[in-house]
């Protein structure tokens, strides 16, 4: 086998928490995670020139060691004194810095369709422990699907899946800094924090009203004074049906659940209307 590919997806978070500031920097977070069906894809190519070559749909992404994708390549090849070089087409639709772990994705998919192409044999706990060296999300990329984060994102636990759905996915053409939003993130008494136990119950009971009725994710206190316009998609997304809106990670993407595929369409429809030119797609859950 000279070639392979391998669809890389996006997540969001059906719940974001973060519990305090560590002394080194990192926040220590609990977060829900869920896989959905927005994908990129990564084709690999055996080559018999040395080297990693990276190409990309996206040309303002660099092609470098700069990009997740080369360095979890380069990672793995040097470990395994890969001989010969390797052709990676990175065909991107997740939206870029988007709160939807883009990059992660790509880089543990990579990791598993290098793993296959070379049959080096890594069970999936190796590649997350290799991932991890490269970015605290990559670990669960690797494992998809529901789980629970926490620590810095390494420590992953599945949960029950979640109840099936459709999600409404609108990202607003603004950019958000990760690190703004990190840096600015007040921890004190007044700090609404999730309630991610019972956002776990409710997938327990398969109460997709209840799960609703908890989503929550705290860095929308750092984002959404900045960006209004969070709120007002959030909005649009409620009052056309949604039994649920957040913004995924620091943002700014926003995802409303929905029990009603017509529906999901119709807000979609009215979130295009808004002038925030929103990239507006209704998915469902990849599992
Ligand atoms: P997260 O949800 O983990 O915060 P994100 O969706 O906010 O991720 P990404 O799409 O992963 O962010 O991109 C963040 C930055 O990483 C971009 O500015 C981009 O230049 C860089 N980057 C490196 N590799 C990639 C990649 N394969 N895809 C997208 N961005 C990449």
């Amino acid at each position: 086998m000279d070639s392979t590919w391998i669809n890389a997806p996006a997540k969001i978070n059906i719940g974001l928490d973060v519990l305090r500031r560590r002394e080194d920097g990192y926040h220590e977070v609990k977060m829900i995670m869920q896989s959905i069906r927005l994908f990129d894809r990564l084709t690999l190519t055996k080559s018999r020139e040395p080297g990693i070559r990276l190409t990309t749909n996206l040309h303002f992404l660099p092609v470098n060691e700069d990009n997740l994708v080369y360095k979890s390549a380069k990672l793995l090849m040097e470990e395994f004194q890969i001989d010969g070089g390797l052709d990676i087409q990175l065909d991107k639709r997740i939206p870029v810095a988007a709160g939807m772990a883009g990059g992660s994705t790509d880089a543990a998919s990579c990791m598993l369709a290098l793993n296959h192409l070379y049959k080096l044999g890594l069970s999936k706990r190796q590649l997350m422990k290799r991932g991890l060296s490269l970015g605290a999300d990559i670990p669960y990329c690797v494992m998809k699907g529901t789980a629970l984060s926490e620590g810095i994102g390494e420590k992953l636990s599945t949960i029950p899946q979640m109840p099936d759905c459709y999600i409404l996915i609108a990202k607003p053409g603004i950019h958000v800094s990760t690190r703004f939003v990190y840096t600015n993130l007040v921890l004190d008494d007044n700090t609404p924090h999730p309630d991610i136990e019972s956002m776990i119950t409710a997938m327990r009971n398969r109460d997709l009203h209840d799960l609703c009725a908890h989503l929550g994710n705290v860095l929308e206190t750092v984002t959404i004074p900045a960006h209004p316009e969070i709120a007002e998609i959030k909005k649009c997304m409620i009052e056309n049906g949604a039994l649920g809106s957040l913004m995924s990670g620091s943002g700014p993407t926003v995802f409303g659940i929905f029990d009603d595929f017509d529906k999901a369409m119709a807000a979609k429809e009215k979130c295009r209307q808004l002038p925030y030119r929103c990239f507006a797609f209704v998915t469902d859950l990849y599992r």
